[in-house]
């Protein structure tokens, strides 16, 4: 109470009391002190023998609880840079998910159409894809398709969505249309994976509002980190006008190669770039992983006891455990 003693020759007014209150640190923030008030609320009131407005509370929470853990992750794989090992991850990872008992959709956002192929789709024979739902505003549940893994299903892209970034511009919600369509199928799903084209067009930010997460790729070679703050910098903007509650999840190094001194720089330049936020699972530089979707195969189904394999695998565990961690 002692800021509330005014100085010599001062009333007590509402600006020194605000002015005091300013420079009081709270041991909490805010978010949490209402947070455990509500909580002490709820044990007050629970005291007090009011017993029906406790249960209802109770249900309350329940529901929302429930309704938290069933919505669908939306995880956008993104690295502007070229040839990081976004679709390589974005496939084995998403396979990797449903093979682990998860639901799975797979969105291929990349006019190359990689993930597509590299699960065994011809995209030119595809009548539907992505594009149909982002610009004709098709439902997406029209342009999904099975695939060989239980659980694991793909809204594939076309060579169309090469014109979707200029045509984007003009149309209504124009950074939203993903989101919009996702919506329709989120709750069908534990995990949507956004793999993402290598620029940082209107494609990219359609994938990052459509997203909770973000998972970054990144090459262990030299050049590795180059882009990385234009990158980080897109993602705040988005975060500051379009979603505020995307998180980075972490990032993933890619084509690790023991043998090579710089990878190790690179990993550890990277250390002090995302501390607490590289994941523990390192993907190496394999040709099995290379030559997988060539079959147009995951690793899982071309060669499950190779290291990559095992690699993506660990990853899919530790970004599960992530969530139960929550
Ligand atoms: P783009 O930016 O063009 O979409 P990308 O970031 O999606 O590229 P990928 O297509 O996954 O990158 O990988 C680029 C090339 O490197 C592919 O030929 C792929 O097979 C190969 N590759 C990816 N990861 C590995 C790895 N761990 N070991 C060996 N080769 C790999
Ligand atoms: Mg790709």
């Amino acid at each position: 109470m002692f800021f509330f003693v005014p100085r010599e020759g001062l009333e007590p007014s509402w600006s020194l009391l605000r002015t005091s209150l300013s420079r009081v640190r709270l041991p909490v923030p805010p978010s949490r002190l209402i947070y455990i008030c509500s909580k002490l609320y709820v044990i007050y009131l629970s005291l007090s023998k009011n017993y029906k407005i406790v249960r209802y509370l109770k249900l309350l929470y329940n529901v929302i609880r429930l309704i938290v853990l069933y919505m669908g992750k939306i995880i956008s794989i993104v690295n502007q840079k070229g040839g990081v090992g976004k679709t390589t991850t974005s496939v084995n990872l998403s396979v990797y998910l449903a093979e682990l008992g998860k639901r799975v959709l797979l969105v291929d956002l990349d006019p190359q159409a990689n993930a597509t192929s590299g699960l065994g789709f011809e995209h030119r024979n595809l009548e539907f894809g992505i594009y149909q739902s982002l610009v004709d505003g098709k439902s997406i549940h029209e342009i999904i398709k099975r695939t060989v893994q239980d659980g694991l299903k793909i809204a594939p892209a076309t060579l169309d969505l090469a014109g979707a970034g200029v045509e984007l511009v003009s149309l209504p919600d124009r950074e939203f249309r993903l989101s919009r369509s996702l919506e329709e199928v989120r709750e069908d799903f534990d995990y949507i994976i956004i793999d993402g084209p290598p620029s940082l067009g209107l494609l990219t930010v359609n994938s990052l509002s459509a997203s909770d997460e973000v998972i970054i790729p990144i090459q262990s070679e030299y050049y590795a980190l180059e882009g990385l703050s234009q990158l980080l910098e897109t993602i705040s903007l988005v975060q500051g006008n379009l979603k505020p509650n995307l998180n980075i999840m972490g990032a993933v190094i890619t084509m690790f190669d023991r043998r090579n001194k710089l990878s190790e720089a690179v990993m550890n330049e990277l250390y002090q770039y995302f501390p607490n936020r590289i994941f523990r699972s390192i993907i190496p530089r394999t040709v099995r992983l290379a030559e997988a979707p060539s079959y147009g195969r995951s690793i899982l189904h071309y060669d499950p006891k190779s290291k990559g394999a095992k690699a993506y695998k660990s990853l899919a565990k530790e970004i599960i455990n992530i969530e139960k961690e929550k």
